[in-house]
């Protein structure tokens, strides 16, 4: 028999669903609810046999999707052109997610040279010793990629542009010739997000964002999505995030749900600023090379102009010989700018980067390099700050050479 609320004890009542003047109706915001969960609670013990028949798109239990989680999934699909999407807990683990997916002992999966490297770790430490054979290639293979695809091979991972040394891959190239071979692309497009490029239209089968980055915009939350035109693929990687136990928090789809709206503005303003400070870099005495691809003369140019809509705030540069060694200097010099991994936030931020150690397939000669996020800051103050700090290094150059005794 169903009691009155009225005589439970208080510690009883306040368990109870609550009581509402008048029944729950629905209710629109602009924002879409949190709506936290780990327990889902079914109507009748049949439904809750039964809930695994409605796992890819209904609600089982709170780790598999809540009306949140579900809600930033639609939305990144629809900005991708995507069927589907799929949240991780990182970018980092949507990426190993899909490998842990798709390879087996015996499969064999091609690398790019310059993914980012903790991907390039989990599969030289943990695919290797599980018995996946790891290659890794040039970036810039394009079909050539035909030559190095076994029988054995099932998954090419593309990232464009590569991860601090920004090489744009002929994704179209190498996606054609994979699936001649009956191998899937995945794609890193972290960088140019799905607003600067569509890489399932370009070939990928299954492409990761790391959400981390500009979707959430501002360095407070960890997320990453894998979106995918084949139900086949979404259904396999939600039925390894149930065994792995893999789900992301209402209130960080909520961040990014909120991120999202005004990530185009974001982008559109670092993309505009950092272009600009890289046109200023490349005109500075101290500076060798700067690595962006909508650059004219950066060597990814052409691909990137005929498959990305534009770019986003993230470059790198390298400083010339004469002043090698003196990164880190710079980077002290910087006083806007903050010193720190990951990048898409509001803020500027500023990292040294060696990619030598990092490189099997080709050779990176050129040393530590210099990596840019920039951030919301009006850019002539960055301009400023940043030619102080070269200035300073000119100043270390030249004790340097004073100091140097006379051959
Ligand atoms: C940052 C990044 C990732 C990983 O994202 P996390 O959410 O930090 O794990 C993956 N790929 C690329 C290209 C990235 O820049």
């Amino acid at each position: 028999m169903k009691r009155s609320p009225n005589v439970l004890a208080p510690e009883t009542a306040i368990l109870q669903p609550p009581r509402r003047t008048r029944p729950a109706a629905p209710f629109t915001g602009l924002a879409e609810p949190v709506v936290r969960a780990s327990t889902v609670v079914f109507a009748d013990a049949a439904s809750f046999d039964n809930r695994y028949a409605d796992f890819y798109d209904g609600y089982t239990y709170g780790l598999f999707g809540t009306p949140t989680s579900r809600a930033l999934e639609g939305q990144l699909s629809a900005m991708s052109g995507a069927a589907r999407t799929l949240l991780a807990p990182s970018g980092q683990a949507a990426l190993s997610l899909v490998l842990m997916t798709l390879l087996k002992p015996g499969d064999h999966i091609l690398m790019t040279d310059s993914c980012y490297g903790p991907i390039r770790s989990f599969a030289a430490s943990w695919l290797r010793a599980w018995g996946v054979d790891v290659t890794f290639y040039d970036p810039l293979v394009g079909a050539d990629i035909a030559r190095l695809i076994t029988g054995a091979t099932k998954l090419v991972l593309v990232e464009s542009p590569g991860s601090n040394t920004m090489e744009i891959q002929d994704i179209p190239a190498i996606a054609d010739a994979t699936h001649d071979r009956g191998a899937l692309v995945l794609g890193d497009m972290t960088w140019a997000t799905p607003l600067h490029c569509r890489a399932l239209d370009l070939g990928a089968d299954i492409v990761v964002d790391a959400l981390s980055k500009y979707a959430s915009g501002h360095g407070d939350v960890l997320m990453g999505a894998l979106s995918t035109n084949s139900e086949t693929l979404y259904r396999r990687l939600k039925d390894m995030t149930r065994v792995v136990g893999l789900g992301v928090p209402a209130d960080d789809c909520s961040l990014v749900l909120r991120g999202l709206q005004s990530m185009p503005l974001r982008v559109e303003r670092s993309s505009a600023s950092a272009l600009v400070i890289a046109q200023h870099l490349a005109k500075r005495p101290e500076i060798d090379r700067v690595l962006h691809p909508a650059l004219p003369d950066d060597p990814g140019h052409t691909l990137w102009k005929r498959d990305f809509s534009g770019a986003s705030g993230v470059f790198s540069a390298l400083l010339k010989p004469g002043f090698k060694g003196l990164e880190n200097r710079f980077i002290d010099q910087l006083a806007l700018f903050a010193i720190g991994a990951s990048w898409g936030s509001a803020r500027s931020v500023v990292a040294p980067q060696d990619p030598t150690a990092g490189r099997t397939a080709t050779r990176w000669t050129e040393g530590k390099l210099i990596r840019f996020s920039i951030g919301l800051e009006a850019p002539q103050d960055l301009i400023a700050d940043i030619d102080q700090a070269l200035d300073h290094l000119t100043g270390l150059s030249n004790d340097r050479t004073a100091a140097k005794p006379a051959a």
